[in-house]
């Protein structure tokens, strides 16, 4: 039978490593599974600037790097397995990887984060690996000096744009909307790159191509006029879905599947704690998702240790 921990930790991007500084500070006993890729969607982020003491430009590589470098020296290691199941028994869960080796906790942290949301074109499978992309900083010098699409007007699709530019002749922005999501700072940024042509209010229709991406046709939301753009990259940059299949029924979610938390990061379970982007946050950011991890360990070590200060229902 596996060995029983106090807490298993459940991600390995910011949040995941957060809640295992604060569990091994606190002296809890704890697992920490990452699915053998460090960092999580920091990853794959082009550059981070809005995170104190950061000193741009670093790359969302180069940050999860660090991450690790730290997990070293504060001395704990991540199992790199994908949970695929976690069950409940008696007083504890086990948690069962791809491979079917299983764990067992007494509480669980979920940070699994979030994932993209699928490019929404029936053909869209056809041209994964073949122009259509889900990570700019990944795949943007394959295009290099050639002509790309970025689809989305949140943070996510301004930064992208605005990476690709440096790299690519042109770059189209299309966006379903006249007004971007993203952050003004990126907006304004955007409005000045030359090289960026902004596509608004028009969304994708077709991509058209034989062995990869040739050209993706948009449409007009407002006229339904369609328009062709010559490109041999898509980038798809229209936000996440969250990961939090693994506590279906177990805990209560929005009607998006975002773990609903309180301030303290319960869920509606009591021996189930979330932080970061699985969570309804209003916020999704490495700030906001560092803070509940660190609320969360916190709060998970008090349902563990029953002399902590803060005043818990155990459930
Ligand atoms: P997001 O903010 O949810 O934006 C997704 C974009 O895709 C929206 O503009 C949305 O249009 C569009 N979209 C969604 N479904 C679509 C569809 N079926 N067809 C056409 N367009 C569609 O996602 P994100 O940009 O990936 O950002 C996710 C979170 O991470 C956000 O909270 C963001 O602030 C954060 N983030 C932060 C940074 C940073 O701080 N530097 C960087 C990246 C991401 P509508 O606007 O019309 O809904």
């Amino acid at each position: 039978m596996s060995q029983m921990h106090e807490l298993a930790i459940i991600g390995g991007g910011p949040a995941g490593h957060t809640a295992a500084i604060y569990a091994k500070r606190g002296g809890v006993d704890f697992v920490v599974f990452n699915d053998g890729l460090t960092g999580g969607q920091i990853a794959t982020t082009a550059t981070l600037e809005n995170y104190p003491g950061v000193v741009g430009p670093i790359s969302g590589v180069e940050f999860s790097q660090l991450m690790d470098k730290q997990a070293e020296q504060i001395g704990f290691e991540f199992e790199a397995s994908r949970i695929e199941k976690i069950t409940e028994e008696n007083d504890h869960f086990v948690l069962t990887d791809d491979y079917d080796e299983s764990w067992r906790a007494k509480v669980i942290i979920l940070a699994a984060g979030a994932h993209y949301r699928p490019f929404p074109l029936e053909e869209t499978p056809k041209y994964h690996g073949r122009g259509l992309s889900y990570c700019a900083t990944c795949d943007g010098n394959f295009f290099r000096g050639q002509s790309v699409a970025v689809v989305g007007g949140g943070d996510t699709a301004l930064e992208d744009a605005l990476y690709l530019s440096r790299i690519c002749e042109k770059v189209y922005l299309v966006h379903r909307r006249r007004e971007f999501r993203g952050q003004p700072v990126l907006q304004w940024q955007v409005r000045g790159v030359e090289n960026i042509e902004l596509v608004m209010p028009y969304t994708p229709q077709r991509i058209e191509g034989e062995d990869g991406v040739e050209a993706l046709v948009v449409k007009n939301k407002e006229t339904g006029e369609p328009k062709r753009l010559e490109v041999t990259g898509i980038f798809s940059a229209l936000g996440l879905l969250p990961n939090s299949e693994l506590v279906e029924g177990m805990v209560e979610t929005t009607d998006y599947g975002y773990v609903k938390v309180d301030a303290r990061m319960h869920t509606s379970h009591p021996r189930i704690f979330a932080a970061g982007d699985v969570t309804d946050s209003p916020l999704r950011q490495i700030a906001v998702a560092v803070g509940q991890a660190a609320i969360a360990a916190e709060t998970a070590r008090c349902w563990i240790n029953e002399n902590c200060a803060i005043e818990m229902e155990r459930g």
